[in-house]
């Protein structure tokens, strides 16, 4: 984790502000409210997405629109638009919140640290400049 602000003396990571109870034991698929990473299997390119709903209801809708042509999301974008595939077996996850602003800040977070994420430019527009500048810096 990079180390980003510094804070009274002492350098602690941003995802610390923002969530203090990050919850360190590993995520299910049945868990909701979850942020978390898709890799694509035929480039390098990572999707980053949030969901209030079950991780695993989530990814099932994200196949299905693959299989069925719908461009819900920059994923299916991705695929359809490159005829890519995602690793829908292996996700990555990143936190869980239930709380839907930290939850979307959480995925904001984890779009801009990422340099090769097929997400729309969008997804972090709602996020204030000042953090913008701190997050690029990082
Ligand atoms: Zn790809």
């Amino acid at each position: 984790m990079k180390k980003c602000i510094s804070h009274s003396g002492t350098t602690i990571p941003l995802e610390k502000i923002f969530f203090r109870k990050l919850k360190t034991e590993p995520l299910l698929l049945k868990d909701s409210g979850i942020v978390y990473m898709v890799e694509c299997s035929d480039c390098p390119s990572v999707y980053v997405g949030e969901t209030s709903q079950s991780l695993k209801k989530r990814i099932s809708q994200h196949s299905n629109d693959v299989k069925n042509s719908i461009c819900s999301t920059a994923l299916s974008s991705h695929a359809l638009e490159n005829d890519h595939k995602f690793k829908f077996t292996v996700v990555s996850t990143f936190g869980r919140e239930e709380n839907n602003k930290k939850r979307r800040i959480l995925e904001v977070i984890n779009i801009m640290k990422k340099e090769n994420t097929v997400n729309y430019k969008t997804d972090c527009n709602h996020l204030s400049d000042v953090y913008t500048s701190l997050l690029r810096k990082c």
